[in-house]
């Protein structure tokens, strides 16, 4: 059987992508390998969103031209979005690699990689194609979480993001389509699906007729098997009272947002063409938690956008301590071709950038651990999705708001089950627990939105 080394890189829908290559693949009788060295196809999915990303793309092209060199049959294919982005231009660079496809493409990988192989000639496809729900995915006995893409693309054209280039417009997959690959997915023992999509909470507009997320969790809750329902990224412009009523009322939605501010300096906000001001989106947090009570919020935010003063950056420190977030991803501003932002003259300088996200990592690892601390004490249901590498009588799962605990089993078999845990002590990066005994039911309902 031929084999397939598969690389990816990115974000979750990346993962999703990777997923139906190697089913679609598997479905051409190949089979994948850890290792490039006995691989007869070597994919690369690739991300675009910054440059460090794509550096880290040719950094490892470069790797394998040597093994191109030793094995010339070994065909090497560069997917997703720097293939949707650079197109042709990836060979200037890398004129080793055979195969250039975007996600469009995905559907036609078993025929392309086919004619890279019969022809000897280099493959480009990196042009439109209709919107397939491809379900193609490799056996994985015991997954108890999948990933689940709802719709494709993004038309918010935020002045710093390559995303409407290289994923397109927004469209959406039909409820049905999704409830099918989910009902599968719970049949093969999946316990929790994250619903994907760029701006997830804008999912049906475009669909005759037209529906919404709330909608569709409805529907999903309904399907027996699955215990959790999570979603990404939700975009402030899209977030509703009435999505912030399903977080609390479908059961089986959990009570976590993400919801990328970017910053909270209305100046910036503006240049970046986020669509909200701060004032606007902290009214939408106090919502929020107003509407469900404990839940937990992430976000994404970018240091050193173009004409971020040290004011401006201030806005979005005090933004952080006022919001009180879980979670902070913070990115240092990247150039990206093609994009507003990175034709504006007043482009902040790397070191101011760098001092910037220290800073903002300092406070918000601050905000996040007294959040961590609040948790002592309690009792939460935890789905256990592991085993401790270090112990194998210690098993570790997340709570519904998405944070890792580790406990000891005590000799139980407790993969894919939901247990009550208390939280013993919060530590840096987890939580240490104590599987909870009878009794502590009660205190698992009260907990059950933390
Ligand atoms: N669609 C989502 C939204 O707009 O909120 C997020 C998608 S993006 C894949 C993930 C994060 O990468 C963004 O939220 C943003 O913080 C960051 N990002 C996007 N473009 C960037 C750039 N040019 N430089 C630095 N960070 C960037």
């Amino acid at each position: 059987m031929p084999k397939l080394h598969l690389i990816t890189y990115g974000c979750q829908m990346n993962e999703y992508d990777s997923e139906r290559v190697a089913g679609l693949l598997g479905d051409e009788r190949y089979e994948l390998t850890e290792s490039p060295d006995d691989a007869d196809l070597i994919l690369l999915n690739t991300c675009a969103i910054r440059e460090k990303a794509e550096e880290k793309v040719f950094s490892r092209l470069g790797q394998l031209k040597s093994l191109k060199r030793e094995r010339p049959k070994v065909l090497i294919g560069v997917m997703g979005c720097m293939a949707q982005l650079w197109k042709g231009k990836i060979q200037e660079r890398a004129p080793h690699v055979d195969l250039v496809f975007g996600s469009a493409a995905v559907a036609r990988v078993g025929e392309m990689v086919a004619r890279a192989r019969a022809t000897g000639a280099a493959v480009i496809e990196t042009g439109e194609a209709p919107l397939i729900k491809l379900t193609a995915r490799p056996e994985r006995p015991g997954q108890l979480k999948a990933f689940v893409t709802v719709m494709e693309g993004c038309e918010k054209f935020c002045t710093f993001c390559v995303v409407p280039v290289t994923r397109g417009r927004e469209r959406s997959h039909p409820p049905a389509a999704i409830i099918a690959e989910i009902r599968d997915l719970a049949a093969a023992g999946v316990r929790e699906v994250t619903l994907l999509g760029q701006t997830v909470n804008a999912y049906g507009r475009d669909l005759t007729p037209p529906t919404d997320l709330a909608d569709l969790l409805e529907q999903i809750n309904e399907i027996d098997g699955v215990d959790r329902i999570r979603f990404t990224t939700s975009n402030p412009y899209n977030l509703t009272s009435r999505l912030m009523q399903a977080i609390r009322d479908v059961p089986k939605v959990v009570e976590y947002l993400h919801l990328p501010l970017q910053s909270g300096s209305d100046r910036v906000l503006e240049r970046m063409n986020r669509g909200y001001t701060r004032a606007r989106y902290l009214e939408l947090v106090d919502e929020l938690v107003g509407t469900v009570p404990g839940i937990a919020l992430s976000t994404d935010l970018i240091v050193g956008f173009p004409g971020e003063s040290g004011a401006d950056f201030e806005e979005t420190v005090t933004a952080v301590e006022r919001v009180r977030y879980d979670n902070v991803f913070a990115f240092r501003y990247s150039r990206r071709p093609g994009t507003p932002a990175a034709d504006m003259a007043d482009q902040v300088p790397d070191e101011t950038k760098a001092q910037r996200n220290t800073r903002l990592l300092e406070v918000a690892e601050r905000v996040g651990a007294e959040r961590r601390r609040a948790l002592e004490g309690r009792v939460m249901p935890v789905l256990v999705d592991g085993r401790s590498r270090k112990d194998p009588g210690e098993v570790t799962g997340r709570t519904r708001c998405n944070r890792v605990v580790n406990f000891d089993a005590h000799g139980r078999e407790l993969l894919g089950r939901t247990v009550p845990v208390l939280v013993t002590r919060a530590l840096p990066h987890s939580l240490r627990g104590e599987l909870a005994g009878a009794g502590a039911g009660e205190r698992v309902l009260a907990a059950a939105a933390v």
